[in-house]
């Protein structure tokens, strides 16, 4: 993708600003000569910010405004120990509204939809974004948050939601008890915002059809922003963003070189108008690609595709490099597989064992799903399974990020 020339007027005046207060990136930035940046080939020799140097400036050591121009804190869940927090200015909380009513429109929202808003409150960005770009377009929100799924749904009938904003494990937990409940002819949603996690093919078509609505995905992290920095049209082809806002490259995972349009590797962000807490070169650890060509649907924003995994969700067994996607991509093609599957790797008697955990559509016999899902995984992926038939809800479904991953080996 080029950069333009604004958007390199953007970064460096950003740099600049950061080389003169007391932050994080005074230190990371030392050596840089801003005046020296021409190119967009310069950018590219600039150095990655990681996530681990945002933990290191806990609590905030992001933040490069005075005290009293922050006016709120996010956080993001980290699993392994020190969290990161991102401060956030007036004009931050009011340009990520700004990004999120556009994805709203891109999604054919007008301010007569009533928007239930199930992504959780609190330090975790999720909610209070949704909610804040609905508001800024004028829609009316039910500010749920999550849990609670019998109040969810009598809301959704009373209030007659038309739009749902959730997981996708939660869109399909919901999906699933409107089916079991028999109160389909009650709900009047028309369209899915769906963010957060990369989902497959399958669960996006199960949910498309048990609720009737038509889905968008939402892309987005707490580092930079919250969701809302990008989201899907019409079309399904990848996902909008915001290169106003951001500018994107893609890079080799694994040597940080940045890569052709059309091939796939990390996501690197680096944010153009942030305030509190700007990023230069962020890794995102989410594995996607660019899009080039321009979009049937017409809008002149840049692609990115669907997320395809992240970095750290890849597994080494056998010499194989494995990825959730392309577990789901074998998955799609088996008829009597529904969308939910685990996938276990354990070290037993000195080799790796899999073992793949499938609910199974009603109406086909265990034994021979196994036989089929055994055979197809080897062909597609080149790896022997366990294959073990499950009955639909019989793995976890979470309101958050469903892990369907285990490596047991360490
Ligand atoms: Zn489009």
């Amino acid at each position: 993708m080029k950069m333009s020339e604004s958007q390199l007027e953007l970064i460096k005046a950003v740099m600049r600003k950061l080389k003169s207060v007391p932050c994080f990136y005074r230190e990371k930035l030392k050596e840089i000569d801003v005046e020296a940046i021409r190119s967009q080939e310069d950018f590219e020799k600039l150095p990655f910010t990681w996530k681990g140097d945002l933990r290191d400036a806990y609590p905030l050591g992001l933040q490069s405004v005075p005290d009293e121009d922050v006016i709120r804190i996010h956080s993001s869940s980290g699993t392994t120990g020190t969290p990161v927090i991102i401060p956030y200015t007036r004009k931050d909380v009011e340009d990520w509204a700004v990004m999120f009513e556009r994805c709203y429109r891109m999604a054919g929202l007008t301010p007569l939809d009533r928007v239930q808003v199930t992504p959780g409150y609190g330090l975790w960005t999720a909610g209070i974004g949704f909610q804040n770009g609905a508001e800024r377009l004028g829609a009316m929100v039910i500010p749920m948050g999550p849990g609670n799924t019998d109040k969810q749904l009598q809301m959704m009938m009373d209030l007659k939601s038309t739009v749902l904003c959730a997981t996708s494990s939660y869109a399909l937990l919901l999906a699933e008890e409107i089916a079991k409940r028999g109160i389909g002819d009650k709900i009047h949603l028309k369209k899915g915002i769906i963010g957060s996690e990369r989902w497959g093919e399958k669960m996006r078509r199960r949910i498309a059809a048990e609720l009737g609505v038509s889905l968008y995905d939402i892309y987005g992290l707490t580092e930079v922003y919250g969701p809302g920095i990008g989201i899907s049209c019409d079309y399904e082809c990848g996902m909008h963003y915001w290169d106003d806002y951001i500018y994107c490259e893609i890079v080799n995972p694994k040597t940080g070189e940045v890569l052709p349009d059309g091939e796939i590797g990390e996501l690197v962000i680096t944010t153009l108008q942030k305030e509190g807490a700007p990023l230069i070169r962020y890794r995102t650890h989410d594995l996607t690609r660019m899009i080039s060509g321009e979009c049937a649907c017409g809008s002149k924003y840049p692609r990115i595709d669907t997320l395809i995994g992240r970095t750290d969700d890849m597994v080494k067994v056998k010499g194989v490099n494995i990825f959730p996607s392309q577990i789901e991509e074998a998955l799609s093609g088996i008829p009597c597989c529904s969308s939910e599957y685990q996938f276990m790797i354990d070290h037993m008697n000195g080799k790796d064992e899999c073992r793949l955990f499938v609910e199974l559509n009603a109406g086909f016999t265990k034994a021979e799903a196994a036989k089929e899902i055994q055979h197809v995984f080897k062909s597609k992926i080149g790896i022997t399974v366990i294959a073990v038939p499950v009955d639909i809800g019989e793995l976890p479904r979470s309101e958050k990020k469903t892990r369907r991953i285990f490596d047991n080996r360490y």
